[in-house]
């Protein structure tokens, strides 16, 4: 049986890069502070979990049916820079160069974890590229082999559809997430980004 600061501790302990010792930390400083502080850090967790979805078109996090970049107006449309996860956006986003849209796969391929292509967003991908005015898709995955391989499937898949398909420049740290490059290598390997060729079938 644990009791309440036991339980938080074990709470705290599942996010990324907190460990037991880190929890306890976390969990004694809580217990020492104010009650409505928190209080409110509770709530703000609830509100983000409730309010915030995934917008419709490219899945990044949203409030409302569309993400702020998919509803601009001066983002360019044609566009479409795919990235594993939403913390792929931000980093992309504040480099603050691009202009384009996204698309959040939900993940690389990785066969031996059981992940196929049917569990990313995949298909969802492919039905943007028949119905929306899409020229350009850049490939903005990680460095790791599974991004490289999910890199290589997608230049194949859509070889037969008619866009360009471009991979961020080489001369980003091997193996790196995306969310963990810095802005300057970034914005850099957006703008020198080169063509995944592949001939159509
Ligand atoms: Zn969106």
């Amino acid at each position: 049986m644990i009791g309440p600061l036991e339980e938080l501790v074990e709470a705290l302990c599942s996010l990324p890069s907190i460990g037991r010792k880190s929890a306890w930390r976390l969990a004694l400083h809580l217990m020492e502070r104010p009650e409505d502080e928190a209080v409110s850090l509770a709530e703000s967790i609830i509100s983000v979990r409730r309010k915030v979805k995934h917008c419709s078109r490219c899945f990044n996090f949203s409030e409302n049916e569309l993400c702020p970049v998919c509803s601009s107006q001066s983002r360019d449309q044609s566009l479409v820079c795919i990235v594993e996860k939403p913390a792929d956006v931000f980093a992309i986003e504040k480099s603050g160069r691009y202009r384009g849209t996204f698309h959040v796969l939900g993940g690389v391929l990785s066969p031996l974890n059981g992940i196929t292509a049917d569990k990313l967003r995949i298909s969802e991908l492919k039905a943007r590229i028949g119905k929306e005015q899409i020229r350009e898709l850049i490939v903005g995955l990680g460095g790791s082999a599974d991004a490289e391989a999910t890199a290589i499937y997608l230049a194949r898949l859509f070889r037969n559809d008619n866009v360009r398909v471009t991979r961020l420049a080489r001369g980003l740290p091997a193996g790196m997430e995306l969310e963990y490059v810095d802005q300057i290598t970034l914005s850099q390997a957006l703008c020198e980004r080169t063509d995944m060729q592949y001939g159509k079938e």
